[in-house]
């Protein structure tokens, strides 16, 4: 018999349904777009859509060929590529008016490319039509082929965002087809192509790490020039996934913020709601005005 933790109050909060939240939603539909904001009901998206205007698109379609223990993303036979995709990417960013605009995708393993080639396009679709809205990418590891990370930066994405998601040790019980050191040299090769594009990684907590991993993982970061650091709390999407193992005091968020500053990233988000893309806004204004 498996034993669950219960949720501490600071991590129930209610979405915020409100109107144009709403009004929102059916946009994506119209659209035919999947948000990661909506696909992993991210308590923070009235915040981010509504009063940041930011808000995190999953391209390539909504079926990955991985399946990460933690993830919530359906696992399968994945769609065919949909090369319109890109232009209804970009008239979203301009209805909703976004000053920040996060594109992710599935992991395409299915593709030679990774998907690279629609995802490069997203980013100049969303700049041809949106010039002032700055261009956060996460894409996956693309299997470490970097014909295809260049087909990415050729794009020139304002923020290069790759997430570790755990420590060292739990990468293989958390997301199983993916590589720490793989992920760690993609980041640093992103420094190589393009030395002036902030780069970006996020760890999740509360999969059984330690406090001595957790400072592993920075140190690992920033062995791989990493600028940008982001720490949140793991939520368990359904009783399939991977347990919580411990939901971590806000203090103790705090503390890790303070540490990570220390050693030297010049922007860290540290919270137990903080998402790979809280607050992205801030931290392409504080890292690219260097
Ligand atoms: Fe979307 Fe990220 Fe904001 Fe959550 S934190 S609502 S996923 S942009
Ligand atoms: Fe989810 Fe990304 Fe893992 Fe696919 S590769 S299962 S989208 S975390």
């Amino acid at each position: 018999q498996e034993e669950y933790i219960r949720k501490p109050e600071w991590l129930k909060t209610k979405i915020n349904t409100n109107k144009s939240y709403n009004k929102l939603k059916k946009l994506m539909r119209e659209k035919n777009l999947n948000t990661v904001c909506e696909e992993a009901r991210c308590p923070n998206i009235h915040e981010c859509w509504s009063e940041r205007k930011t808000a995190t698109f999953m391209i390539l379609g909504d079926t990955c060929t991985r399946g990460c223990r933690f993830c919530a993303v359906k696992t399968g036979l994945p769609n065919e590529l949909d090369w319109g995709e890109p232009e209804r990417v970009a008239e979203s960013v301009a209805i909703m008016g976004l000053k920040h605009a996060v594109v992710t995708a599935v992991a395409r393993d299915d593709l030679e490319d990774g998907g690279a080639a629609v995802f490069a396009e997203t980013v100049r679709a969303i700049r041809r039509a949106n010039p002032a809205c700055t261009i956060e990418i996460l894409p996956s590891d693309m299997k470490g082929d970097y014909e295809s990370l260049h087909t990415l930066m050729d794009s020139e994405p304002d923020i290069f965002n790759h997430n570790i998601e755990t420590v060292r040790r739990l990468t293989k019980k958390v997301r199983a087809r993916a590589m720490y050191d793989r992920s760690l040299q993609l980041l640093k090769r992103v420094k190589e192509i393009a030395p002036k594009t902030p780069t970006k990684s996020s760890i999740m907590l509360g999969l059984g790490e330690t406090k001595e991993e957790i400072i592993q993982a920075m140190d690992d970061l920033l062995a791989h020039n990493v600028d940008i650091m982001t720490i949140g709390q793991y939520l368990q999407p359904t009783k399939k996934h991977l347990n919580v193992e411990k939901y971590y005091h806000p203090d103790e968020f705090a503390e890790l913020k303070e540490i990570a500053l220390e050693k030297g990233f010049q922007h860290c988000e540290s919270g137990p709601l903080v998402r790979s893309s809280y607050h992205a806004d801030e931290q392409v204004s504080q890292t690219s005005a260097q």
